[in-house]
């Protein structure tokens, strides 16, 4: 549907809404000029994105992962909220909202957001596999490449989720007990194609939530939905959680 029916399908939902749970993909920061990785318009010289997310990597070629890395911090750090996390930090306001990401930019918390649940990590920690090292660092570009760690001289990473890696157990848990817990859930530019974070939104349906897709492309997910808002993040969220506000 176009966000602009949305008031009235809630409308004949005839259901009260306290409880929001909140998922968002790459997607609601592209309109922030962040790129998602597996659109038509992802970057890195025509290199597959993919490539540098593996601890593997990280060990094989350090300094091309830190260079991606690197770039994607420059990237992030020169962009700001769009009115799409604009719209979500707004939420707060009126609704009980858990918030989880799988992104890595920190755009929810600069937009105002509280207690947001980083399912993938953060780009804005850097840390040691070898000892427990783990630092917040917000330089772009980084003095150096790749980074050391202080404590033991192994090479640090970015604390983001890789590939094969499992997901941080506190922030799923709580995303979990929050899907649960809602009355409503909103799914907004993911893809649904990453597990665990993926299934969150079969939870909350099996809980008796109503589950709402908003995304301009069809997904893994959108079957599933109650409801899909056909739209981008900047163009259609604001309308939807003005419904949820009226
Ligand atoms: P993904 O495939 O889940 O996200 C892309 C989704 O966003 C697609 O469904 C697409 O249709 C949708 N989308 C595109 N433009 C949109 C818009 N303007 N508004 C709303 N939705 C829109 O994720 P990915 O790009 O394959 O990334 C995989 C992982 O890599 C992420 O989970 C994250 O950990 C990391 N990543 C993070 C960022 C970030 O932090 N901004 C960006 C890219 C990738
Ligand atoms: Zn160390």
């Amino acid at each position: 549907m176009h966000a602009d029916n949305f008031t009235n399908w809630l409308h004949n939902q005839r259901r009260s809404i306290h409880r929001i749970a909140v998922l968002t993909g790459a997607g609601i920061s592209a309109e922030s000029g962040i790129p998602t990785f597996r659109g038509e318009d992802r970057f890195w010289h025509g290199q597959e994105p993919a490539q540098f997310f593996t601890p593997e990597a990280l060990v094989t070629f350090p300094n091309e992962c830190w260079v991606f890395f690197d770039h994607l911090r420059v990237i992030s750090a020169g962009t700001v909220p769009n009115a799409g996390h604009q719209a979500l930090a707004t939420l707060q306001d009126t609704h009980q909202v858990t918030l989880a990401t799988q992104n890595i930019d920190g755009l929810h918390q600069r937009a105002g957001s509280s207690e947001v649940l980083e399912l993938h990590g953060t780009l804005w920690r850097v840390r040691c596999d070898n000892c427990d090292f783990s630092v917040e660092d917000n330089r772009t570009p980084l003095p150096e490449l790749p980074p050391l760690c202080p404590g033991c001289n192994g090479i640090l990473r970015p604390d983001v989720v890789m590939f094969t890696e499992a997901l941080p157990a506190d922030a799923l848990h709580r995303a979990w007990q929050a899907a649960e817990e809602c009355d409503l859930m909103l799914v907004i530019g993911t893809s649904g194609a990453v597990y665990p974070a993926g299934a969150i939104p079969d939870i909350a349906q099996s809980h008796g939530a109503l589950v709402v897709e908003v995304n301009p492309n069809r997904t893994a997910l959108s079957d599933e939905m109650d409801a899909v808002v056909r739209g981008t993040a900047v163009n259609a969220l604001p309308v939807v959680v003005q419904a949820l506000q009226a």
